[in-house]
């Protein structure tokens, strides 16, 4: 449980951290360093230098602009989930946020650090796939932007490059018909199964459009597009809710472990999803 030997340097600024990336082809970024030192201490990652970001102020932020929230990368699980500007104008985001780890977890993990590390049983991509929300990522030669459905590749990968930090997460605003439904694993709090639905409803109850991110199941966070379509100009009631949440899993390279075999975790996200879709629509 000793991380093997890896130099560490501090950065001041974003400017100063790009350059060291730039300058070292394998160091890693720290941020919160609540996934990554864990990571070190059981020789799954052996970065020979990292470059800890958690001092730069501006990277640290949850505001709105242009119609947009937009949340800095080093903004703490803890700052989303007590952010009275996000239980107002994004509930989802809050209330995915408590349900991460424990209280030491959310005051030092960030939603940059959880988003880049892509952990398959982590809550913030399940969310940030349902507000499909846009990642702005930054290296020496520029910054670009890359949607939330393309940037969960595979199993603790992104599509960010080694010399990219994820430096902003951009969300338009779009309505409070959010919510996120999770069965935690008793031992670690991580996601077996969570479910974050965001939906666009009309006055007679119908469903105009639906985003449904799902984490837990699969190698990582993905769309229930088949949820999506079935929910798409439904009237919402316990029967057509109980409908479109038996596709959760559709189409889906379902994990099972020791805990949850695979049809477990197909039935968690059926009833996980029917959950998530009825607080959403107001039904519980
Ligand atoms: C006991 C415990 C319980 C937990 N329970 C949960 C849980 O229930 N749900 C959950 O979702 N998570 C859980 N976590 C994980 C936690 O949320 C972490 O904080 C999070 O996954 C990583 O964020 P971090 O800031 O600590 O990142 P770090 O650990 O510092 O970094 C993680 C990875 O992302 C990279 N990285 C970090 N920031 C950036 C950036 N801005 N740009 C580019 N790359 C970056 C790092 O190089 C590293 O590879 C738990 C962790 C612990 C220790």
């Amino acid at each position: 449980m000793i991380p093997a030997q890896f130099d560490y340097a501090r950065a001041n600024t974003l400017d100063e951290a790009l350059n060291l990336l730039a300058q070292n082809e394998d160091a890693r970024v720290l941020a919160g360093g609540h996934s990554l030192i864990p990571a070190m201490k059981l020789r799954l990652m052996q970065p020979p230098l990292l470059v800890d970001i958690a001092r730069i102020k501006d990277l640290s932020y949850i505001r709105e602009e242009n119609g947009q929230i937009r949340i800095g990368a080093m903004t703490t699980h803890y700052q989303i989930e007590s952010s009275d500007l996000l239980k107002k104008i994004c509930p989802l985001l809050p209330a995915c946020a408590a349900h991460i780890g424990d209280m030491q977890v959310r005051n030092k993990g960030t939603i940059g650090g959880s988003l880049a590390h892509s952990d398959p049983a982590a809550d913030w991509p399940a969310a940030i796939l349902a507000l499909n929300a846009e990642m702005v990522a930054v290296s020496k030669n520029g910054e670009r932007t890359i949607k939330a459905d393309d940037f969960f590749v595979d199993l603790l990968t992104t599509a960010l490059e080694p010399a990219e930090i994820l430096r902003e997460v951009r969300i338009n605003k779009n309505g409070t018909n959010q919510s996120y439904a999770k069965m935690p694993h008793p031992a670690s709090g991580f996601a077996v199964v969570g479910v974050a639905a965001n939906l666009t409803m009309n006055g007679s109850n119908k469903c105009a459009q639906a985003s449904i991110g799902i984490t837990g199941v699969s190698s990582k966070a993905y769309r229930a597009t088949a949820v999506e379509g079935a929910l798409h100009g439904a009237t919402l009631d316990d029967a057509s809710i109980a409908a479109a949440a038996a596709h959760a899993a559709d189409g889906t390279d379902i994990n099972g472990d020791l805990f949850a075999s695979a049809d477990y975790r197909r039935h968690l996200a059926q009833v996980y999803a029917r959950r998530a879709i009825a607080a959403a629509c107001g039904r519980v």
